[in-house]
């Protein structure tokens, strides 16, 4: 049963990061708005930003070429977004936190990835290593919102809050200040905010109820694998086949995911609220020099996660009947980084000119990484790629 607990108290209002603070700077001073916050204000410029939009052309599991996708409702990195952005805003005001933040933060998550997800992904790393380089999403979107994006005629940039920028490194990871100097500004020796703890976990509960529904749907994924296999899913399968015995399969799918998505993020709201009540924290410094991060789900739900991910893995992402789209996104990401480097001249000016400052294999991979599936597609054709 999905449990009827009374929703949770929310913390202490200091640890909600503060719309009128320090947090809220911008590199280029920008004077107030009259009814909308500094975050809300961050929120709509990444909405409003080509590379947003671009998200809808982007793989999530199946790529959005028109030849490829088994369907036309399956989730692109555009739709997943959108979920990870419900899921943190409820997060967020349950818990009595920024939600304007932890929305601007959900909406800039995925902005940093390569066309042909993954696949694509591991490409581009695997490009770039050969030259001593790699390829890091969060930092390729920080460099989207300082730098590619353009829509300003006093600065190039979004001029993002440091809290947002903060967030857009830190959400999924840690960054030592070492390896890393030049993100110094980013408070590296300490945790983030609890608004960007919580977007690794509404991401990994997005993709893992979504990637589900859409295994099963494509067929790749069966019915009876998914109870076999994901011990997250078949108790709430099992409550809704007794509630509905008559229910159409499918329809008892969609009812036991949304059980399944329910109890991850009630267990992240109890873990956080349980863990900072734990450390007696009443303010945004103690969340930030806590020992370890406190959006994390409980060990019994973390360990279902786990397993229920590697499933995916196993059974979906890695399955023979995705080998042929990871082969082909392979092969286009690497044959047209090869002839773009070769031939520098196929770069559009825009890009060229970043050459003295990027240097030509960061300007190739910059270019690659901003492309959409059909568009990469179309940029190896006019490159001779077949
Ligand atoms: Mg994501």
């Amino acid at each position: 049963m999905i449990e009827k607990s009374k929703p949770p108290a929310q913390l202490p209002p200091g640890i909600a990061v503060d719309g009128s603070g320090e947090l809220a700077r911008r590199t280029h001073a920008e004077p107030p708005h009259a009814y909308r916050s500094p975050f809300a204000r961050d929120s709509a410029r990444i909405l409003h930003a080509r590379s947003f939009r671009r998200l809808a052309g982007k793989t999530q599991v199946f790529a959005r070429l028109a030849s490829d996708p088994p369907g036309d409702h399956f989730r692109s990195r555009l739709t997943h977004t959108l979920e990870v952005a419900q899921i943190s805003r409820t997060l967020a005001h349950a818990l009595g936190l920024n939600t304007e933040l932890a929305e601007a933060l959900a909406l800039a998550h995925d902005i940093g990835h390569p066309p042909f997800g993954h696949a694509g992904e591991r490409a581009l790393d695997q490009a770039l290593a050969a030259h001593g380089l790699g390829f890091d999403h969060n930092l390729h979107a920080l460099r989207i919102v300082t730098w590619f994006e353009e829509r300003y005629a006093a600065f190039r940039g979004l001029n993002l809050t440091v809290a947002v920028r903060e967030g857009i490194i830190k959400h999924s990871r840690d960054y030592s200040a070492t390896e890393y100097p030049e993100l110094t500004e980013y408070f590296l020796d300490l945790r983030p905010p609890l608004e960007a703890q919580l977007i690794d976990l509404a991401d990994e509960i997005a993709y893992l109820t979504a990637d589900l529904d859409d295994g099963l749907d494509s067929g790749i994924l069966s019915l009876e694998q998914v109870r076999e296999g994901v011990a997250l899913f078949r108790p709430f399968h099992d409550e809704v086949l007794r509630l509905y015995p008559a229910a159409p399969p499918k329809l008892t799918v969609n009812e036991a995911l949304r059980r399944v998505l329910n109890a991850l993020v009630t267990d992240l709201m109890n873990q956080v609220r349980t863990r900072v009540a734990a450390l007696g924290a009443t303010t945004l410094d103690e969340i930030r020099l806590a020992p370890e991060r406190l959006a994390v789900l409980s060990p019994a739900m973390e360990a279902d996660r786990a397993a229920a991910k590697q499933f995916l893995y196993v059974n979906f992402y890695n399955s023979p009947a995705m080998e042929e789209a990871h082969g082909h996104a392979t092969k286009i990401v690497e044959g047209l980084f090869a002839a773009l480097l070769a031939d520098p001249g196929l770069l559009p000016e825009d890009h060229r000119a970043q050459i003295p400052t990027e240097g030509l294999t960061r300007t190739v991979a910059d270019y690659i990484a901003g492309m959409t599936d059909s568009y990469i597609e179309q940029v190896w054709m006019r490159c001779g790629g077949r």
